[in-house]
């Protein structure tokens, strides 16, 4: 187990350590919620027992990072540890979308949400620091972008002219002329 390389050395590393900040913040959240849980209780036994529980719970969580961590940076071609890191990610739009979403407002007004849903085929690629093993892991990503934000104001009781007067927050007869309603599904 000693002849690690330098990548692996380097790996471990970086496993450790993000399993050390999750422990730490895991252990510092239990410490305070078993310190208040424990209010009644003299302060010696307040701070002693929130401080054991702190310990185990960060502990258990910092292990269970970490043997996660190790378990996927091993490589499966050649089993060395602490061998397989990503080397690439790349992505590729799939598809684009107009996508629209309308809520009514508690004042009868309709706020209306536009915004274009695009859909990646990301690819990573992993290598092996030791034999040099490639593999890949595809998967969909989304994302909403210029993302719009715009309140169409509640119909005027006195504005119904004739019209098909709607109750239930419809407002598109109070919208504005130039509105242009579209919805077009995913993908
Ligand atoms: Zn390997």
């Amino acid at each position: 187990m000693s002849d690690f390389s330098q990548e692996q050395v380097e790996k471990r590393a970086a496993i450790q350590k993000s399993a050390s900040i999750i422990g730490v913040i895991v252990a510092l959240i239990v410490g305070l919620v078993a310190y208040w849980i424990l209010g009644s209780q003299n302060s010696g036994i307040r701070i002693g027992g929130s401080a054991v529980v702190a310990l185990v719970a960060g502990f258990l969580v910092h292990r269970a990072s970490f043997n996660s961590g190790a378990k996927s940076a091993k490589c499966a071609n050649c089993g060395a540890a602490f061998s397989r890191s990503r080397t690439d990610r790349t992505e590729v739009l799939d598809s684009s979308s107009r996508e629209e979403e309308s809520e009514t407002q508690e004042d009868g007004s309709t706020k209306v949400t536009t915004w274009i849903e695009e859909v990646y085929d990301v690819t990573e690629t992993y290598t092996c620091s030791t034999c040099q093993d490639e593999t890949t892991k595809t998967y969909k990503s989304n994302r909403r972008t210029g993302e719009e934000e715009k309140v169409i104001p509640a119909p005027k009781p006195a504005a119904a002219k004739g019209g098909q007067k709607t109750s239930g927050g419809d407002a598109e007869d109070a919208a504005p002329s130039g509105k242009k309603r579209s919805r077009s599904s995913r993908r």
